[in-house]
């Protein structure tokens, strides 16, 4: 048995469905992932999607993918592609066709009717406000409707009015008659039915009434025949509804909802309600904001399928909520980046180097590895020429015993180079330093230092094989670790989450960058030494015009001191 299924057989869910197993050999196996087509995916739903997926390959079972439709006014077309999308792009393929609830609304409205003729089922006339203040709370039971007690034959003829549209929205609605003294408040006769006069992205304006997600969901499990029906643990509660309805109805199919543990992330929202309201305020730039662990914001800052399954595998499936560590996520892409992405030079923000001893003619071509251990990934050429840039952070005129970079007076490597010495700076009006003059020992290329002491390395560009580009810098979005559970959440927002900067990568490298810029499914993924790791940035790169993101620091450097706290009051 190899390590993955052994790891798999540990969580609860596997130990369920090896007993299911056991009681009956000829089980067919079957999951589904249901996404609300309201918004686009995010880290919590891969979560969702990896266990279902993997569950349906590990039992050699299927998994179906399918939209749960049953609210036209929040749901969209835009987010079923883009679902469709990450899902693939996760590597996953969902069995036979894409299925809908929407394809099932007949049967659906049979189902309704069939609890309207058991007595089960009434049309309430009460408005959504009495409603709700009739359901009772946790300590309070609630009340009866007055409209509970209509006849079998009443409630029939109004739901099939309803269903024709002759009564408007808001007017009246379908519910189950259960008990409103449950002590669960979902059983207080919950609503299975509403109207709504708005078209439907699949079914168009062939209905104007529309089921309640706890009605279609599992009548839709059922439907499809769907063993086991995994959600989180907030559904807790509704599985005695979901039985309930599977109970009274017709059905000949008994899936069985197990709950797991919803996946919270550090410093980050995963409702996708308070994302749309993070865009809404435009404090990031939309779905895909790098800065958001949606799927398309973490592909887009350098994240793989991989590492984002690497990093489900790793949190396991528990019935315990917690809080992931970032740094859990950012491992999982710094692993593997480590591994495969092209090791270059950039330099972010630029100060000129000036080797006053070299010929201006002077011009050395160096061959260096794209990665030290993987001979197999190839080489590129860099150029050696009297003038560089360096990182502005990698000299300084004033320093203290720890600094162990440039300085003046003192020596330092230029990575695969040569030794220099900083000898002067000069300075504009301002007191910016604008060049450093250095001497370059040229007997020090691949040799150590006659007094054996090596000096640290820094990296550099030659002024002859730059590009200029934009780098983009993210940290949290958040200030606190666990925004989510904020009611104020917009009241910790990181005032520093982005930084731009405007540097140079190796001409070299930029060029090959630019012929490609056009394809779509563009991966790059480069380390800039000393750095950090980048991706090409496909939205806002050009052809003239390249865009880097940080993928992730080089080593893992979170804490919360790092964020700069800046608290933005309400008023
Ligand atoms: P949100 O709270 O972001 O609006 P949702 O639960 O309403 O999410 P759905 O489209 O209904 O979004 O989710 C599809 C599936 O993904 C569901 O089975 C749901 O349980 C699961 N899911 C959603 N968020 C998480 C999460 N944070 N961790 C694990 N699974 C999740
Ligand atoms: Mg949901």
């Amino acid at each position: 048995m190899n390590t993955e299924i052994k790891n798999k057989r540990k969580n609860f869910i596997c130990q369920i469905i090896n007993n299911d197993f056991n009681e009956n050999k000829n089980l067919s196996f079957c999951t589904r992932f249901p996404p609300e087509p309201n918004g686009h995916l995010h880290i919590g739903h891969a979560k969702s999607i990896c266990l279902n997926f993997e569950l349906a390959y590990l039992y050699k079972g299927q998994c179906n993918l399918r939209f749960d439709d049953t609210n036209p006014l929040k749901e969209n077309i835009k987010y079923i592609n883009s679902i469709k999308y990450d899902i693939n792009w996760l590597g996953y393929k969902w069995c036979g066709n894409i299925r809908y609830s929407s394809e099932y609304f007949s049967q659906l409205y049979q189902y309704a009717q069939e609890l309207i003729k058991q007595g089960l089922a009434y049309v309430d006339q009460l408005t959504k406000e009495q409603i709700r203040e009739y359901r009772g709370t946790l300590n309070t039971p609630g009340k009866n409707s007055p409209y509970r007690n209509r006849t079998i034959e009443e409630n029939m003829e109004l739901f099939k009015k309803m269903k024709k549209g002759e009564l408007s929205e808001g007017e009246a609605c379908l519910r189950a008659k259960i008990d409103m003294k449950s002590d669960f408040i979902v059983m207080r006769d919950p609503v299975l039915y509403r109207i709504i006069f708005t078209e439907h992205h699949q079914t168009q304006k062939k209905w104007c009434i529309y089921p309640m997600y706890d009605f279609a969901h599992c009548l839709s499990d059922s439907i499809e025949g769907i063993t086991h029906s995994l959600c989180t643990l907030e559904f807790q509660d509704n599985k005695s509804l979901y039985n309930w309805i599977l109970k009274h109805t017709s059905v000949t199919h008994y899936p069985k909802q197990y709950e797991f543990s919803r996946l919270n992330l550090e410093f980050s929202i995963l409702s996708k309600r308070k994302i749309k309201k993070l865009i809404d305020k435009k404090i990031i730039d939309g779905w895909n904001d790098p800065r958001i662990p949606t799927l398309s914001g973490l592909r887009r800052k350098g994240y793989t399928p991989s590492s984002i399954k690497n990093f489900c595998q790793k949190i396991g499936v528990t019935r315990q909520n917690n809080l992931i560590e970032f740094s859990m996520l950012e491992h999982c892409i710094r692993k593997e980046l480590n591994e495969t992405a092209i090791r270059t030079m950039a330099v972010l923000e630029p100060i000129k180097i000036f080797l006053y001893n070299l010929n201006k003619n002077h011009k050395e071509k160096f061959i260096v590895p794209n990665h030290p251990n993987h001979p197999e990934m190839g080489t590129h050429e860099i150029i050696f020429t009297n003038t560089l840039y360096i990182e502005r952070s990698d000299f300084k005129e004033k320093y203290d015993k720890k600094y162990k970079r440039l300085k003046l007076g003192e020596k330092i490597r230029l990575r695969y180079a040569y030794i220099i010495r900083a000898e002067k700076i000069e300075k504009d009006q301002y007191n910016n330093i604008i060049n450093i003059i250095c001497y370059c020992d040229l007997n020090t290329l691949g040799k150590k230092p006659k007094n054996n002491k090596n000096p640290s390395v820094i990296h550099w560009i030659s002024e002859k094989n730059t590009l200029p580009v934009e780098f983009r810098l993210y940290n949290q979005l958040f200030n606190i670790k666990n925004p989510e559970q904020q009611k104020n959440f917009l009241s910790y927002i990181n005032s520093d989450s982005l930084t731009k900067r405007y540097g140079f990568i190796e001409k070299t490298i930029g060029e090959k960058i630019q012929q490609k810029i056009n394809d779509n499914n563009l991966k790059l993924f480069f380390q800039f030494e000393r750095i950090g790791y980048f991706c090409i940035d496909c939205i806002d790169s050009k052809k003239d015009y390249l865009v880097f993101n940080r993928t992730v620091s080089l080593r893992d450097t979170w804490n919360v001191k790092k964020i700069k706290i800046k608290n933005i009051t309400n008023n």
